[in-house]
């Protein structure tokens, strides 16, 4: 027999199938929805529609953006000649909020994972290297230092060193397996300076 009806299990199963989000909380969010006044419901709904619809990859650098051009690509006061390779948009933003970088970013939208089938072309790697055809003085990477990301440092390492361009990555000063967003600013601007050439 089926505890609820049939349109909250829907909504469960929906809320459960989001990242972090465990049965027992798709429950208390399901039931929470429900008590909300319709219109904060149709806003919230209206929001994510919203949200979806209207937000796009930057043409440049692949991060979320609403413009054709993320702000950072399109700010010439930042040294377009500086890559910081990331795993995602978190990442990105946990760097920005340090202040201190001054280079632009490419982001990757995923990292070689060969257990979980994920290949070279499944992230902006292409994207990458055709970047890479403007002058660019070095790349960074800032991949996480879990073993995908290691993988793909290395990965990328070999694709772009034989075009004679800097590639370095960031220092260890990340613990291993540590999923960049969730680092402090200082860890993150120590593992910045301490970069090593590859
Ligand atoms: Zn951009």
């Amino acid at each position: 027999m089926e505890l609820y009806s049939g349109h909250i299990n829907k909504l469960i199963e929906e809320l459960s199938a989001l990242p972090g989000i465990g049965n027992k909380s798709a429950q208390r969010l399901a039931f929470h929805l429900i008590d909300m006044p319709e219109d904060k419901v149709k806003r919230l709904a209206g929001t994510i529609l919203d949200a979806k619809q209207n937000i796009r990859y930057c043409s440049r650098c692949y991060t979320l953006t609403d413009r054709e051009t993320c702000p950072i690509c399109a700010n010439q006061g930042r040294n377009h000649k500086l890559i910081m390779v990331v795993e995602n948009s978190r990442d990105l933003a946990a760097y920005e909020k340090t202040g201190r970088y001054e280079g632009v970013y490419h982001v990757l939208h995923g990292a070689i994972s060969p257990m979980l089938g994920i290949g070279p072309s499944d992230i902006k790697l292409k994207e990458l290297l055709q970047r890479l055809k403007e002058d660019v003085e070095e790349v960074i990477i800032a991949t996480n230092s879990s073993l995908e990301g290691e993988t793909t440092a290395m990965y990328i390492s070999k694709l772009i060193k034989p075009l004679g361009v800097k590639v370095t990555r960031i220092a260890s000063g990340v613990p291993v397996g540590g999923d960049l967003e969730y680092i402090d600013e200082v860890t993150l601007l120590r593992a910045l300076d301490g970069r090593i050439e590859l």
